[in-house]
Formats: structure tokens, C-alpha cells, sequence
């Protein structure tokens, strides 16, 4: 990929709507749309500035009405020169106009390529380049929230402070292998621990609230588990309740189990409704039962249903034993038809238990409450305790982490500056990788192909 051509791509979603954006990036952004530019000067234009004209065809016809920005270089996203023109949101004619820009020499942006180059121009760091693509298909408040926090530089910062701790540390050690009869290290060894130390605090104070960072950024998945009849479908639509509207059957999944989406306190949950689990001689449903069984794997949580208005069958105790009550909600539905709870409730059914109808209503408020602590493991924490949100972000801090704790042995062991150099190195490569800096190319090669064309 070249990176010092000049490219275009729109930018806007390609459907008709009252603004297209179309993005121009690179040194020759200016040139390739001034000159069918009818309007201002947009080589003299004050940078950031709109200006008002017409966008003219080669052959001297009307394109589209439009306003027009130059961000001139560094002061952009790309921290390129960048053109961008708001025009009617026609595809048609923001296509054509695309067609124009290339035929002046630009040519089409790739997936992220927008913001490979914020990065690679040191505009963004990768944990603010994961933040732009996370608030773009942010699906929850509290997944919106923290892609924001990111995109302003939290944990990069964050991640910044560590890093000087321990390039001190790196320092010294290294003007000790240069200079062996200074001693420096050795001078300085209590001040090392304390930088080291700190460093390990700051990083395991990160990684505390990685798991629900997570989970705020990605949703949690749910899967409703039972014998059939129980009333999970019940379930399912009574919790999805007004937000109906909203919801999606996610293609690629079968009949048998349904994924739909519900937010509860601005988290996401993907439901998963699946077959009834029974004995059964039918291949088909044999089948659907072994997907439902797959998901209930797979799910960060499962509600089991039970019938309370019946006897616990002998499919259910089944499920009941095979479940991990870390990540169960047992609930008792149909409380409507009886009057009491059935003698069968028990203190050692796993997890925690609800009584609810899904008929009535009753005792949802309280399952909604309950399935929103145990998604967040707890209270949800105060929106300035999450930094890391990822599965990547995560892997290199624990990296980082067990990196220093190794530095922290061979201080106290006063083992050789050598090896003490090389989990110094360790630590902040892994530390490097958190923010990009570090990054191998296929990895990041894999971040920005996920992004939108235009992005
Ligand atoms: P599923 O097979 O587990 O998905 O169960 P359904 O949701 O299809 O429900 C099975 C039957 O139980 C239906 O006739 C529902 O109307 C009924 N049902 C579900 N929940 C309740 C409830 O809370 N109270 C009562 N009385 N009936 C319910």
C-alpha cells in the first residue's frame, strides 16, 4: 500500500439521505477537485473553512450543489491535506463525482485507509484507532461511552505513564552494562522497585475491570435453556417488550435458536433462544438441541427455565446439574397459576433463583436488575474505572505485566543487568504493542480491514 498517493472514497453510508460526504486525502487533494470547482479559489481558501459553489462535470455540466472544506496538512484526520465535499446524499451523484476525482490521478481508498494513516502519521494511537471503529458500531450506551473515553486518549496516556516508568528503569540499566565500574544500577536499586512497582500497580489496576470493559464494548450473550413449554419464547418476547422495533434476527442462525438483541441500564445482551432440550428419537430436533447445547457453552450467561405451576421433570434436574452457577439465573416461570412456590424450590438450585410470570410481568424487573449485575460481575463500575476494552489490549497488558513481575525478581535477586535488560525489553515491547507502537503489520493489517471504506 502506498501511502503518499492521494486517495478518495465516500465517507457517508451509500444510500439516498440528505448529506453525502465525499473524503479526499493525500498531497494532490486539492488539485483534484479545484479545478471543477465552481466557487472559490480552493487553493487560496482559508484552511477549515466551507465554502459555497457547484461541482462541475469535465464536460462543463452541473454535478451537485456543494460545500466544500481544505484541511490543509498537518491539521486533518489523516494529518494530510484533506478535501471534503458535502453534497445532496445521492449515490449516483457522489459516485460520479468519485469517478472525477480519479481522473484527476487519486485513486480509491481501502477499507480504513483514513485512519491507517491518522495512525501511521502519528495522529492516533491503535487503541484510538480501535476506539474509532468501536464508536462507529457501538451498539450500547455503555459500549458508546467507553469507545469515547478511548478516542480521546485515555488509555493511551495511560499506557504512556507506564511506559516512562520503565524506559527510566531500561535507562539505567542499560548505562550499567555500558559502564559496569559506575555501579549505576546497583546505586539506584530502590528507585528502580519503586518505578517498577508502581508500573505493575498501574497495569493490574487496568486489567481489573478488563473482563466487564469488555463486555460493555461487545455485549453479553444470554442463552434461555429449558425443557420445551417452559415459556422461553414467553420470556424472550416479555423482556424484549417495547423494543420490538429494534429487533434483529441475526442471519446465519437457524430456526431453532434465535438471536435477538435487548439492552438493560445501557448494556447490551444478545438473547439466545434456543430449541427446547428433551429425550428425543427426532434427528431434526436431535439436531436443534445439540446447536442449543452449543450455546449455552458458549454464553457468557444462561437462564434455565422452569415450570413451577409442574413437577421438575426429570430433563430438567439435568440441566439444573450440569449448569455453572457462576454464570446461571434459574428461574421459576408461570408463578401466575400457582399459589405458592413449589415445594420443589430449592437453596441448591444453581446460581440465583426468580420467580416470575412471563404472562404477568411479574418478577421481571427484578431478573432484568440481577442479569445486569452478574453481566458486569458485580456493581457496574463507575464509568472512569474501565480502560481496556479488548481482547488484544488485554493480552498485552497481561504480557506487560508478567514481564515487569519478572524485572521485580531479578531486582531483589540482583540477577545481571543483562538478564534484567531483557525483560526490561520484554515488558515494554508488550507494553508498545497496547498502543500500536509495536504492533506486527499482519495484526494491524487486520484492524483497519475491518473498518468502513471511507473511514
Ligand atoms: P417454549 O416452548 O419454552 O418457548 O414455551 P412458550 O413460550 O411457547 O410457552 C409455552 C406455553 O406456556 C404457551 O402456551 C404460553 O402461553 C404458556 N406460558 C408461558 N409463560 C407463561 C406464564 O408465565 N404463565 C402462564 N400461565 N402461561 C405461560
Amino acid at each position: 500500500m502506498h501511502l503518499d498517493d492521494t486517495i478518495v472514497a465516500i465517507a457517508t453510508a451509500p444510500q439516498p439521505s440528505g448529506i453525502g460526504v465525499l473524503r479526499i486525502s493525500g498531497p494532490r487533494a486539492v488539485e483534484c477537485v479545484a479545478t471543477h470547482f465552481q466557487g472559490a479559489d480552493l487553493h487560496r481558501v482559508p484552511s477549515h473553512r466551507l465554502s459555497h459553489g457547484w461541482i462541475m462535470s469535465k464536460a462543463g455540466e452541473p454535478l451537485d450543489e456543494v460545500l466544500v472544506a481544505v484541511m490543509r496538512a498537518p491539521r486533518s484526520y489523516t494529518a494530510e491535506t484533506v478535501v471534503e465535499i458535502q453534497g445532496h446524499g445521492s449515490p449516483l451523484t457522489l459516485e460520479a463525482m468519485v469517478r472525477m476525482v480519479l481522473e484527476n490521478g487519486a485513486r480509491l481508498a481501502e477499507p480504513g485507509e483514513f485512519t491507517r494513516r491518522a495512525f501511521l502519521n502519528g495522529r492516533l494511537d491503535l487503541t484510538q484507532v480501535e476506539a474509532v471503529s468501536d464508536l462507529i458500531h457501538a451498539r450500547s450506551e455503555s459500549g458508546r461511552q467507553v469507545a469515547v473515553r478511548q478516542l480521546r486518549g485515555k488509555l493511551f496516556r495511560a499506557i504512556e505513564a507506564i511506559e516512562e516508568q520503565v524506559a527510566q528503569v531500561a535507562a539505567l540499566v542499560e548505562a550499567c552494562i555500558e559502564f559496569p565500574e559506575e555501579g549505576t544500577v546497583f546505586t539506584h536499586h530502590e528507585d528502580c522497585l519503586k518505578r517498577i512497582d508502581q508500573a505493575s500497580a498501574d497495569l493490574r489496576h487496568m486489567l481489573e475491570h478488563a473482563d466487564q470493559g469488555r463486555r460493555m464494548r461487545e455485549g453479553v450473550s444470554l442463552a434461555l435453556i429449558g425443557e420445551p413449554n417452559v415459556g422461553k419464547s414467553s420470556l424472550m418476547n416479555a423482556l424484549l417488550r417495547e423494543q420490538r422495533a429494534i429487533v434483529t434476527e441475526i442471519p446465519g442462525t437457524t430456526r431453532d435458536s434465535l438471536e435477538e438483541r435487548l439492552h438493560l441500564k445501557g448494556l447490551a445482551f444478545r438473547i439466545i433462544d434456543t430449541a427446547g432440550i428433551r429425550t428425543t428419537a427426532d434427528v431434526v430436533e436431535q439436531e436443534g438441541i445439540r446447536r442449543s447445547r452449543n450455546a449455552w457453552q458458549q454464553a457468557d450467561l444462561t437462564l434455565i427455565l422452569l415450570d413451577a405451576s409442574r413437577p421438575l421433570g426429570p430433563e430438567s434436574l439435568q440441566l439444573l446439574e450440569e449448569a455453572d452457577p457462576e454464570r446461571t439465573v434459574t428461574v421459576l416461570n408461570k408463578m401466575d397459576l400457582c399459589s405458592q412456590p413449589p415445594h420443589w424450590l430449592h437453596p441448591e438450585l444453581p446460581g440465583e433463583q426468580v420467580l416470575l410470570s412471563a404472562r404477568t410481568g411479574e418478577g421481571l424487573e427484578l431478573l432484568e436488575a440481577l442479569l445486569v449485575r452478574k453481566a458486569m460481575m458485580g456493581e457496574v463500575p463507575a464509568g472512569e474505572e474501565i480502560w481496556i476494552t479488548n481482547l488484544r489490549q488485554q493480552q498485552s497488558a497481561e504480557r506487560a505485566l508478567e514481564a515487569l513481575e519478572w524485572v521485580r525478581d531479578g531486582l531483589v535477586q540482583d540477577v545481571g543487568e543483562e538478564c534484567l535488560a531483557v525483560d526490561l525489553r520484554t515488558a515494554l515491547n508488550a507494553l508498545g504493542a497496547i498502543v500500536g507502537a509495536t504492533t506486527p503489520d499482519d495484526l494491524l493489517g487486520k484492524i483497519f480491514a475491518e473498518f468502513c471504506i471511507g473511514k
